[in-house]
């Protein structure tokens, strides 16, 4: 059984819906997005034109915020959103920060909340076959943009779990 056996045996559980993914790739989470795609399990988008999920991995800064609205604004309708990681998630170790935003949920809406700081390459490939379980089930969809998400944050609220491994 090869490395990735595992990650194919969650993959082929429940609904087969192929999501193509652009990723807005930031800071160290963005590794753990290219690991997860080594698995071959991750269609990509050639754009956010083109992709049905956007995948935010790393640190979002207020700098920065303009531009993830922008590519999210590109996409076409129905779209969806995965958060990945601490920092994507709520500003994770730099929730602090000045210049960093606490949490892209509060430039687009968020489907489904991956934790971690990083995430494990197979916990982001959990949240992508979470969404695609959610969308194959209408009642489950947000209908509009802007809803209530899919997969709430780790526990609920954020706090301090947010910032472990
Ligand atoms: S959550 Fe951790 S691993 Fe991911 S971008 Fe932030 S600091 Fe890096």
């Amino acid at each position: 059984m090869s490395a990735l056996d595992p990650v194919r045996l969650v993959l082929d559980w429940g609904p087969r819906l192929r999501l193509s993914v652009f990723d807005v790739g930031l800071a160290c989470c963005a590794v753990e997005f290219v690991a997860a795609s080594m698995s071959g399990q991750v269609p990509h988008a050639g754009g956010p034109g083109d992709a049905d999920v956007l995948v935010i991995s790393g640190t979002v800064t207020d700098k920065l915020a303009p531009a993830v609205r922008r590519l999210y604004d590109a996409m076409p309708e129905p779209r969806y959103v995965i958060s990945m990681g601490s920092c994507a998630n709520s500003g994770g170790p730099y929730w602090d920060s000045y210049s960093v935003t606490k949490g892209v949920d509060q430039l687009i809406p968020v489907d489904v909340y991956v934790p971690g700081c990083p995430p494990r390459p197979e916990a982001l490939l959990h949240g992508l076959q979470q969404l695609a379980s959610r969308v194959t089930q209408p009642a489950a969809v947000r209908p509009v943009t802007g809803s209530a998400p899919l997969v709430g944050p780790p526990g609920g609220v954020r706090g301090p779990q947010d910032l472990r491994p």
